[in-house]
């Protein structure tokens, strides 16, 4: 995420490197980095020169109050300013009605239905609710079919009438079948087009206006930078909507719609999507994405992350097996996946302080995984409950299996055996001795 703009700051704070005090001179080096850094990331430009602007009075002014580096100073005021920009506080959506109602808006292609899907599946795990998906777009019989599709892969109800050509009709009567069935919230999933146009505008207005949603969301692809907040601009025009949806950080994204959308329109940044499966929704903290794009980690979301996997069950079993020398290859693989639930190797590589840049030439990808996944998935039964049975000849079977090299096989082999040590090592004294030694 924002790899590119978190590595031109980086350049930038390098500047004051040396410096025992920020001065007219080496500050305005330092800013005029900093704001090419957010011009090449797409920030709009009025945006940039304000920041700048901003970070150079307070820098300045806390210049001689502070025993901070005149580097750590200006990130801690860089980190302040980003985060304002992006809003201060986190926004919570607002659930207050019965049923609340949300209506989602959007360009075509914007990841709406997507979008759609993730927060009826959040609602409904994370806040025990019951949505209602309502499919709105009366153009596109495709459109419908695939709010379908992604209500039975979260098991939420999707409402449509193909043959109605009203939009406002059918969100209508989506909150009527809502009412009379107990759904406590209806997302309305609406018809983008390619670019704004009237008579889209007119037609969400009309469903706005006749169902008056408790909350409105646009939806917008971070990926196409400065539109994007032209495009925000547009319908908060016409539709005042409540807060934004920033789709697609997880790939290329330069970074500028997620800093400027909220200073343009005046509407917090709610929700983040960070890939196309149904959990890659993120709440959206604007001081961790600013802690993010300064390449400071995001520790508190990788903890999070963690926990919503953790199992305490789960757990308990687990350290009953390292107890009694049974962990094996299974118990290795459910390891596995369960990290690969917390999310992309390289999203939480970024979310580690300091790793995202130094490993910033690595390729990371999640094949490393798949080829252990291989790997134990020829093993059979007996030999992953019990791996010292595993001996050259069935090496070669394994690696023949799953088309990996004998080297591997050793490798995973030797990796297995140190974690498995180690585990024991951590349940027993060693463990005990070691929270000791740092004052545990
Ligand atoms: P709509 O036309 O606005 O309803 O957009 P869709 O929900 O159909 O999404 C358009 C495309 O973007 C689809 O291929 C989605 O899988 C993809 N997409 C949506 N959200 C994300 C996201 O957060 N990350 C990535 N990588 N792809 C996404």
């Amino acid at each position: 995420m924002f790899d590119n703009l978190t590595d031109k700051l980086d350049k930038a704070f390098h500047i004051l490197k040396g410096h025992g005090k920020i001065t007219d001179v080496n500050v305005a080096d330092t800013l005029k980095e900093v704001r090419r850094a957010l011009l090449d990331a797409d920030v709009n430009f009025k945006i940039a020169k304000d920041f700048t602007t901003r970070v150079k009075e307070k820098a300045i002014g806390e210049n001689v109050l502070t025993t901070l580096q005149p580097g750590q100073l200006m990130v801690k005021i860089v980190k302040d300013e980003l985060t304002e920009l992006m809003g201060g506080e986190v926004s919570g959506v607002n659930l207050s009605g019965n049923p609340s109602i949300i209506l989602m808006s959007g360009l075509q292609g914007s990841g709406k239905t997507t979008f759609s899907g993730k927060l009826a599946n959040f609602l409904k795990t994370k806040k025990s609710k019951k949505p209602l998906l309502v499919a709105c777009d009366i153009y596109r019989p495709a459109a419908i079919n695939q709010l379908h599709v992604v209500g039975e892969q979260i098991g939420v109800e999707v409402y449509s009438e193909p043959e109605n050509k009203n939009a406002v009709e059918i969100a209508q009567n989506a909150i009527k079948h809502a009412k009379a069935n107990g759904f406590n919230v209806v997302i309305v999933d609406t018809a983008g087009r390619l670019a704004v146009d009237e008579e889209m505008m007119n037609e969400i207005a009309n469903v706005h206006a006749a169902i008056q949603p408790q909350e409105t969301l646009f939806v917008v692809d971070s990926m196409t930078g400065q539109d994007a907040v032209n495009t925000a601009k547009a319908f908060n025009d016409r539709l005042n909507f409540d807060g934004v949806v920033l789709t697609k950080l997880d790939g290329d994204t330069r970074g500028g719609a997620a800093i400027s959308i909220k200073s343009v329109v005046n509407k917090p940044i709610k929700f983040i999507g960070t890939g196309e499966k149904m959990d890659a929704i993120d709440v959206f903290y604007p001081d961790r994405m600013a802690d993010r794009i300064l390449g400071m980690g995001d520790v508190v979301s990788l903890v999070e992350r963690a926990q919503a996997q953790y199992d305490e069950e789960e757990a308990r079993k687990l350290q009953k097996k390292i107890a009694k020398n049974e962990f094996g290859f299974d118990d290795f693989l459910n390891q596995i996946q369960q990290i690969k639930k917390m999310g992309s190797m390289k999203d939480l590589v970024g979310m580690i302080p300091g790793a995202g840049k130094a490993l910033k030439d690595v390729e990371i990808n999640d094949d490393a995984f798949k080829h252990v996944e291989a790997i134990i998935q020829s093993m059979t039964p007996k030999e992953r409950s019990k791996p010292s049975i595993i001996d050259v000849k069935r090496k070669q079977r394994i690696a023949k299996g799953s088309g990996r090299k004998i080297e591997e096989v050793n490798q995973l082999m030797k990796q297995f055996d140190q974690m498995s040590k180690m585990m024991k090592m951590m349940q027993g004294g060693a463990g005990k001795n070691l929270m000791k030694m740092m004052g545990g």
